[in-house]
């Protein structure tokens, strides 16, 4: 507030504001040529995560940076690279999916920052750039009475205004906004958002039709879901439906600003979009402005202000106003109640990770225009791609038509497809013979082990897949095929996908009579399912229909801690139910393999043989009536 008054009141520097300027020109050079060095060494190489996984192997890695779903590692060369991970799998876990042990993952030095930037590292650059800003600060306010004066004050001025991006195809930006091309055509499989956002369209196309009847519209709608699920691109559709200006702002760049700056950005956001109305602004990543007062450490002025300063100017918006704002986020959970106040963002549109059909719908957008083999089945490669957001679709669609320009074809195929989902879930195809001949041995018994165990098991996936070709930092995989979209799964299913997980290590034991760390990731699932079956869902007859534990939720890494809300006894039942759950799934596990012991060995010997195995050839080796 007082820097505000400070501002208006800038007459006060109306005799010195020459000597500032000059004086200011040298600053702002000097602040430019340091920004522009600090921004050229910390310069970060996009990369995927079996790459970031491959790093730490490699014993590269100097320390780990998390910001929500970015993962930045600095090696010790001093480069830096970031890839962002899956949403709901906790960066450890990740990692551990690679094949990096627990033990090394806590070996190393790992930062973690919410989305603001950690504290330490906000505080350093408080301190080296404090001169700097001050100096700063004072010449833009100079600057501001320049300009006011009449004369062409140049850039500085532009601190205090929003870089919020009118989406444009022309050059000249500044004048009429240019409306988003995109539609709710563009937009697959999201029928539920849409149909909840047509109202919003409605009132953006004709806003008299709504006010002269005196409707109160709808000002904000608060967009939820997990990365990638298409949430900007579900905005600037709703811009494109309404064919009304799209203004564009991340929550994420108010907070790096210096303390007042995000607050003036944001009402200078405000009035381009009234300006221009109707129109949308969209503010992307809210949470990071938005989140819930006093929760965290510390408080943090600037993002206070911005925050209060979106609250206001929503609040100060009457029934002619024709603007709406459209905000997105993956964590409503921490946001600001404030914020979800009647005429503030008082619609919640939640766009979830999309369903087989929806990926199906979501693939034949990202194909368009691509040349597709005839007989290709999106369906199917729908069914292959559990969890994939969008994102990953559109990239998956992509990855598949480089590969098959790599391949010198002319048209793209399910292997093009099925070889960039695997790429995508486990890494690329590791080359090179890395494994001694009894390895490869154990390997092949290990996965067949899995492949086996699921197939006789009840209530599971049908085997895809089965292979020894080491991807990423797997040795091998078993690959499911999730037959129809459950979102309701029964006990036995869990069971027997503890089962299933528990198969590679009773192969290795009935095999070789010898077991060997290759399951360790196999039996961390298996116990995480076993615990969530107890704590969460109230499968335990024992333990009963509760839950235990509140999970502390922790977005950067998956649950770090739960607070205890049962006794110490309880604990107790709790590991024995979990040793129990696991000990009768592993028996059964083994039970099936000897019984089913020459389908092992034959599946194990077409694996060394052939090293990948398809579902076609999996079935039928299944089928053969070998023993009695
Ligand atoms: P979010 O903002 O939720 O992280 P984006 O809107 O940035 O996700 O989505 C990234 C890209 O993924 C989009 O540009 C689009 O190509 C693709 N995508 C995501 N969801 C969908 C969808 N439902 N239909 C078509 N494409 C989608
Ligand atoms: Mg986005
Ligand atoms: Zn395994």
């Amino acid at each position: 507030m007082k820097r505000d008054d400070s501002i208006k009141n800038g007459d006060k520097f109306n005799r010195r504001w020459l000597i500032v300027t000059i004086l200011g020109t040298l600053t702002i050079t000097v602040l430019g040529l340091y920004l522009l060095s600090s921004y050229r060494t910390t310069r970060v190489e996009a990369a995927s995560l079996p790459d970031i996984a491959n790093a730490i192997d490699a014993n590269q890695v100097k320390d780990i940076t998390l910001r929500g779903d970015l993962i930045t590692i600095t090696q010790f060369d001093g480069s830096r690279m970031s890839a962002r991970k899956e949403a709901n799998v906790s960066f450890f876990e990740s990692m551990q999916l690679l094949g990096i042990s627990p033990a090394t993952l806590k070996s190393l030095t790992i930062v973690v920052e919410d989305g603001q930037g950690g504290m330490s590292n906000y505080l350093g650059l408080t301190l080296t750039l404090a001169p700097l800003v001050l100096i700063g600060f004072f010449i833009f306010m100079a600057f501001r009475h320049v300009q006011r004066g009449g004369m062409a004050g140049g850039f500085p001025n532009q601190i205090g205004q929003s870089n919020a991006r009118v989406v444009s195809d022309s050059a000249e930006a500044d004048a009429a906004a240019e409306r988003p091309k995109v539609t709710f055509d563009d937009v697959a499989g999201a029928g539920q958002a849409k149909f909840e956002l047509q109202e919003v369209v409605e009132f953006l196309k004709e806003p008299e039709k709504f006010t002269k009847l005196g409707a109160r519209v709808p000002k904000g709608v608060l967009m939820a879901g997990p990365p990638g699920t298409g949430k900007t691109l579900m905005a600037r559709a709703v811009a494109g439906e309404a064919g009304v200006p799209f203004l564009h702002i991340s929550g994420s760049e108010f907070v790096e600003m210096f303390v007042g700056v995000g607050a003036s950005r944001v009402r200078d956001l405000f009035k381009k979009a009234k300006d221009q109305s109707p129109a949308v602004v969209f503010i992307d990543e809210i949470d990071a402005v938005g989140r819930r007062r006093g929760a965290g450490f510390g408080g943090n002025d600037e993002r206070e202000q911005t925050l209060n300063q979106i609250l206001v100017t929503m609040d100060g918006f009457d029934t002619n106003t024709n603007v709406i704002v459209i905000a997105a986020t993956n964590r409503p959970d921490i946001l600001d109640p404030a914020l979800l106040r009647p005429g503030r963002f008082d619609r919640k549109v939640v766009l979830d990770l999309p369903d087989v059909e929806a990926r199906e719908a979501i693939l034949r957008v990202h194909t368009r225009g691509k040349p597709l083999e005839a007989d290709i089945s999106l369906s199917d490669l729908a069914k292959l791609t559990p969890g994939f957001a969008g994102a990953d679709l559109e990239n998956l669609a992509n990855e598949a038509a480089i590969l098959a320009a790599r391949r010198n074809l002319s048209t793209i195929g399910e292997p093009e497809f099925q070889d960039s989902i695997e790429r995508i879930i486990a890494g690329p195809e590791r080359k090179g013979n890395l494994l001694t001949a009894a390895e490869r041995r154990t390997v092949a018994y290990h996965e067949a082990g899995h492949a086996v165990v699921m197939h006789f098991a009840d209530e599971t996936d049908p085997v895809h897949k089965v292979s020894i070709v080491s991807r990423g930092m797997a040795l091998g995989y078993t690959m499911p095929l999730p037959e129809n979209n459950r979102q309701l799964r029964s006990k036995e299913a869990f069971v027997s996908e503890i089962v299933g997980l528990l198969g590679g290590r009773a192969a290795e034991e009935i095999v070789f009579n010898r077991i060997t760390t290759g399951a360790a990731n196999d039996l961390e699932r298996a116990t995480r399912l076993a615990r969530s079956m107890v704590t969460r869902f109230g499968f335990s007859e024992k333990l009963g229909m509760r839950t235990f534990g509140e999970e502390q939720g922790n977005p950067f890494l998956g649950s770090l801690g739960e607070t205890r809300d049962y006794s110490e006894e309880r604990a107790q039942a709790i590991d024995q139910e979990i040793d129990q759950i696991i000990q009768l799934a592993y028996r059964q596990a083994k039970a099936i393999l000897v019984e089913y012991r020459t389908k092992l060995d034959a599946l194990a010997e077409a694996l060394l043989e052939q090293e990948t195995v398809n579902r076609p050839q999996f079935e039928a080796l299944m089928a053969q009536s070998t023993e009695a």
